[in-house]
């Protein structure tokens, strides 16, 4: 498994896809390319891709085409290569749900600014906060709370709370939260993810004996409801 970002990079020219890959692969991406509109669509179906690099014209679907129907699908952030700034008014009047646009010819320099600020702007939207009822977690900050008052939970519980919440409805084994918590290779049994448990429960549940966040899954380990 890679924790490399990975972009698809959707431009027929062959030579500007080919040096635009070149330097995004340099910048530490890993980076998939085509020249085909149909095919870039497929590809955005198929795998998960933290930000797409799409020319407007395109053969056989064009850009914004393609940027209209993966709205309507998903999230993933958008950067739009167009020919002219005479269609930056049209891409951008049409509310087509791009995230940023480069007009050609651009230099490298620009547009892996751009791609890093897209980037950028996108990874906190998902990963900033977390909320579950009454309990909002800042993972930025680290700071939990309840009803608007803060928790005091120790680096671990914060840990352990982020991981059933992210998980809401799944039955999580506490092996996999040991790793997910603790990593890999923590010497620690089980047992340390009950009793982390058991405080967590003191502090965020109505009534520690009677849980309805935090539920046992007999057999398996924890559930965030
Ligand atoms: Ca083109």
């Amino acid at each position: 498994m890679s924790d490399k970002q990975k972009l698809l990079v959707v431009e027929d020219e062959t030579t500007l896809r080919e040096t635009l890959m070149y330097n995004l692969k340099r910048e530490g991406y890993e980076v998939i390319g085509t020249g085909d509109g149909s095919e870039a669509l497929e590809l955005a179906r198929e795998q998960k891709f933290d930000l797409i690099v799409l020319d407007v014209m395109l053969p056989s679907l064009d850009g914004l085409s393609i940027v209209r129907i993966l709205r309507k699908e998903q999230r993933t952030p958008i950067v739009l290569l167009t020919a002219r700034s005479g269609e930056v008014d049209r891409i951008m009047g049409l509310e087509t749900g791009a995230d940023d646009y480069i007009v050609k010819p651009f230099s490298l320099g620009e547009f892996l600014a751009r791609v890093r600020a897209v980037l950028r702007r996108a990874a906190p939207e998902v990963s900033a906060k977390l909320e579950a009822g009454d309990l909002s977690l800042d993972l930025i900050g680290r700071k939990a709370y309840r009803g608007g008052e803060e928790l005091r939970l120790s680096h671990k519980e914060f840990d352990l709370l982020a991981a059933l919440i992210k998980n809401t409805g799944t039955a999580l084994s506490r092996d996999r939260l040991l790793q997910e918590v603790w990593g890999y290779d923590f010497p620690g049994d089980t047992r340390t993810v009950d009793v982390h448990i058991r405080w967590l429960r003191e502090k965020i549940e109505k009534d520690a004996a009677e849980p309805k966040h935090i539920v046992t899954v007999r057999g398996v380990g924890y559930r965030f409801e």
